[in-house]
């Protein structure tokens, strides 16, 4: 079973891959010191004052939300939890001033360039947090943000002090349980209905890192009889406030299935467009955004057309086209989709995979590839199964020099029928683009020249439109620098994987703002965009329980396209690939603009 997102994570938002909802790899750290990555001229002082202030502000940050730091590998705060009434909202915001103010006092104009756009991380950041409790107030109404359960989870499996240790902390942290639930249901007006009944499903689930395996470590344990009993009554006391939550919640869906006064899940337009401006930090509204992707969803069914044609005579010698345009399309892709792997081969083919994407990229000069951070594919560990085909696990800020895996599902589990569904959506051809986006020179990549300039913010706070955008980007300019030959069969079924990121963008504005209704939600991508039902169905699941989000991916690719046009003008035939690749992921995680920002003023600076 996937862990319960921690209400923080659902509160700042953290982003999620597309096809593997799971955390999105977030860059290590492995020192603060500040470097200077772009080579800007900076004031030696200023760059100080503000390092250390940004230091202050995480140690503060990991005071007040300790959950959180606990996700990210910091555990000095792990015995407290932080009840989430008024009164914490409250201290919440009196962070967010204060930190404000002395932020505001800084000279960024003195600032080297990691620093710069750290600056500008933080600020959006303290808006975001003020804009969640006064105006997005998730707290009251969505019962889903509540829930105790993955941090004391990570605290049980994370090996990070011995157990007994480990344990003590648990109980110590056990003791505001009940306090805590009786803030979530003072806190919460009208629930929606999608955020009401995942709360009740992910509370249940909760339980069980509280169940009798629980007892049974700590009767192994070296706790005294002493603190035993105490652990064993806040153990219960915890049990009872998650059941006592799940009834209060029970009885809620009861009244509003009766009254139909749900409060509506559908955000709208004001709400939608402020999250979007802190969440996903380009230089374009949403609408701007929901517009280019109807374009492009146009220019998309154009080209897959043309390939759907060519390849006809070849997949159908004695069959005629139909006349729907999206009918060809969706036949031929399905008959493309029979080229697969075999559940036994289906790691072993990634595995050899990656390192003929490493040789391709250097070979054609795209990037240079640091070859001593290998990737160590592996199946995913049983905690972590359950929703992701392929995913990178990057090693926290805190956690230096861990390996970073390469996890691939099992599939030599899957029954015969569910193993051919899947083998069929991640056939030969999508596997590859699965793997550049993932690894090489996807995500993996982008995370390894992340660490070269480290910084503990941009790993905490990054952009998730930047990293998403980054992976996005890496699938097509591996097809345009002739990965595969530009065989139209893998540029087919590219352009159906860009659709489903384009798709994400307009189903995401559509629902939330527009309001569109479940059926045109699935004609949306059944029918135009050539998604299995099954996935199509989960999708709006997704989107009624997120916002933005998923348009994440689209946003950070199209605005990392445009600044590649825009330095191939102004540097004409100095325009250099590798070089603008380079310098693009030299800077970090930060948001896209920023990054253009300091790439204009370096071009400045040489001219
Ligand atoms: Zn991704
Ligand atoms: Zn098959």
């Amino acid at each position: 079973m996937k862990p319960a997102i921690p209400a923080l994570a659902v509160l700042l938002g953290l982003a999620a891959c597309d096809h593997q909802n799971t955390p999105s790899p977030r860059p290590a750290n492995t020192a603060t010191t500040p470097e200077s990555a772009a080579g800007t001229p900076a004031d030696a002082s200023d760059s100080v004052a503000f390092q250390q202030l940004s230091e202050r502000m995480v140690e503060d940050l990991w005071q007040l939300f300790p959950s959180w730091a606990v996700h990210e590998g910091y555990y000095a705060a792990a015995d407290r939890l932080q009840v989430p009434d008024d009164a914490y909202r409250e201290r919440v915001l009196a962070f967010v001033r204060d930190y404000r103010r002395q932020f505001g006092e800084i000279d960024s104009s003195g600032l080297d360039a990691n620093a710069s756009s750290d600056l500008s991380l933080i600020r959006n950041f303290l808006d975001r947090t003020e804009w969640e409790i006064t105006e997005f107030r998730g707290y009251q109404w969505n019962p889903a943000q509540y829930n105790v359960s993955s941090t004391f989870a990570v605290i049980l499996k994370a090996d990070y002090a011995p157990l007994d240790e480990r344990l003590r902390t648990f109980s110590t942290r056990m003791a505001k349980v009940p306090d805590y639930y009786a803030a979530a249901e003072q806190s919460l007006g009208t629930p929606a209905a999608p955020q009401l009944a995942l709360a009740i499903q992910q509370n249940e689930g909760a339980l069980s890192v509280f169940d009798e395996s629980l007892e049974q470590k700590l009767a192994g344990s070296g706790l005294d009889a002493g603190e035993k009993a105490q652990f064993n009554r806040r153990l219960e006391a915890t049990r009872s406030a998650i059941r006592n939550y799940i009834a209060f919640l029970q009885d809620r869906q009861k009244e509003l299935d009766e009254t139909r006064q749900y409060r509506d899940f559908r955000i709208g337009e004001k709400l939608y467009e402020e999250k979007f401006h802190y969440e996903i930090q380009i230089d374009m509204t949403a609408e701007q955004l929901y517009q280019r992707a109807l374009q492009e969803k146009a220019r998309l069914h154009e080209q897959m057309a043309g390939l759907a044609d060519k390849l006809w005579p070849e997949y159908f010698p004695n069959r005629q086209p139909p006349q729907d345009r999206l009918e060809r399309i969706a036949a031929v892709l399905e008959k493309l989709s029979l080229h697969h792997a075999t559940k036994e081969t289906f790691k072993a083919e990634v595995e050899k995979q990656i390192p003929e994407l490493a040789e391709f990229v250097t070979r054609h000069d795209l990037l240079s590839l640091d070859p001593g951070k290998p990737l160590v594919v592996r199946t995913t560990p049983p905690y972590m199964r359950g929703f992701s085909v392929a995913s990178i696990n990057a090693p926290g800020p805190y956690d230096k020099g861990a390996n970073t895996y390469y996890n691939v599902m099992p599939t030599g589990e899957l029954g015969d029928e569910q193993a051919e569904s899947f083998l069929r959506e991640y056939n030969s051809y999508l596997m590859q683009i699965l793997n550049i986006h993932e690894a090489i020179p996807g995500h993996y990549t982008q995370l390894v020249y992340a660490n070269r300039s480290p910084s503990l913010i941009k790993s905490i706070l990054g952009n998730g439109a930047m990293i998403e955008g980054w992976a996005v980007y890496a699938e097509r300019m591996m097809l345009e620098a002739g990965y595969g030959d530009f065989s139209p069969e893998l540029w087919l079924m590219y352009y159906k994987w860009n659709l489903r990121t384009v798709t994400n963008t307009i189903l995401d504005y559509e629902i939330q703002v527009k309001g569109i209704d479940e059926d045109r939600a699935m004609e949306l991508m059944v029918k135009d965009a050539f998604q299995q039902k099954a996935e199509a169905a989960g999708k709006w699941r997704r989107a009624t329980l997120s916002q933005v989000q998923l348009t994440s991916y689209f946003a950070g690719y199209a605005d990392i396209l445009a600044l590649r046009e825009e330095m191939k003008e102004q540097l004409g035939e100095n325009f250099d690939l590798k070089a603008f690749h380079e310098q693009f992921l030299s800077y970090g995680s930060a948001p896209v603009p920023v990054i253009r920002g300091l790439m204009l003023e370096k071009l400045d600076v040489k001219s």
